[in-house]
């Protein structure tokens, strides 16, 4: 059984390659900020708590994410594994993982910061000239604070996997199958379990 995490700016394609890797070898892609989404939508108890704080691009407190983790991953739906994509972000989180669920290890998608700005800025310009977009964390303050928590908060996690000896950089400014190649190379994945249809 194999337990990944997925970190990296926005746009660094964490999404893009969770699916591919669940595709492969049947690991179940969990992500954080789908599940939020998902409450949001459905205007759950939940939602009541984190509606205002995820829309400002603020991250939601560590008591509150770790609860959603753990219901999660208590699902025990993951015989092969899974991929944590947008969990840890924050020194707490990630304590809390070591503490339970035994990470094997932590890929990190590193792009240039310049190539992050651009695709933040490109996303704002989007939002303008359609009026709207599909994430109402998708306006200029609110990624500008979800970058700003990223810096802060997320990527000096980096060191704490390292020192563990469990992180895998993989340059993520680079073509989807070649990032991926990498990530499975890296992670020493053999052959995919079943052909794509
Ligand atoms: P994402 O789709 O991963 O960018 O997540 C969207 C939003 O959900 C974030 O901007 C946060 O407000 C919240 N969120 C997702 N994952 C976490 C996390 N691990 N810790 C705190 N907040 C999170």
């Amino acid at each position: 059984m194999d337990k990944f995490i997925l970190i990296g700016p926005q746009g660094s394609g964490k999404g893009t390659q969770s699916d591919l890797l669940c595709n492969d070898y049947d690991f179940v892609h969990i992500s954080i900020g789908d599940i939020f989404r998902w409450n949001l939508t459905n205007h759950t108890k939940l939602a009541a708590r984190v509606t205002r704080i995820m829309n400002e691009g603020r991250l939601v407190p560590d008591d509150i994410v770790e609860e959603v983790v753990r219901k999660r991953l208590e699902e025990h739906d993951w015989n092969y594994g899974f991929v944590l994509d947008g969990f840890p972000r924050t020194r707490a989180q990630a304590e809390y993982l070591f503490e339970g669920w035994n990470l094997d290890r932590a890929i990190y998608l590193e792009i240039p910061d310049h190539v992050v700005y651009e695709r933040v800025a490109v996303r704002v310009a989007q939002g303008q000239a359609q009026g709207f977009t599909k994430r109402a964390d998708d306006n200029p303050e609110a990624l500008k604070m979800r970058l700003q928590e990223y810096y802060e908060k997320t990527l000096p996690l980096l060191d704490l996997f390292e020192k563990k000896g469990m992180l895998l950089r993989v340059n993520a400014f680079r073509p989807i199958p070649d990032v991926y190649e990498s990530i499975r190379s890296g992670l020493g994945l053999g052959a995919p379990l079943k052909k794509k249809s």
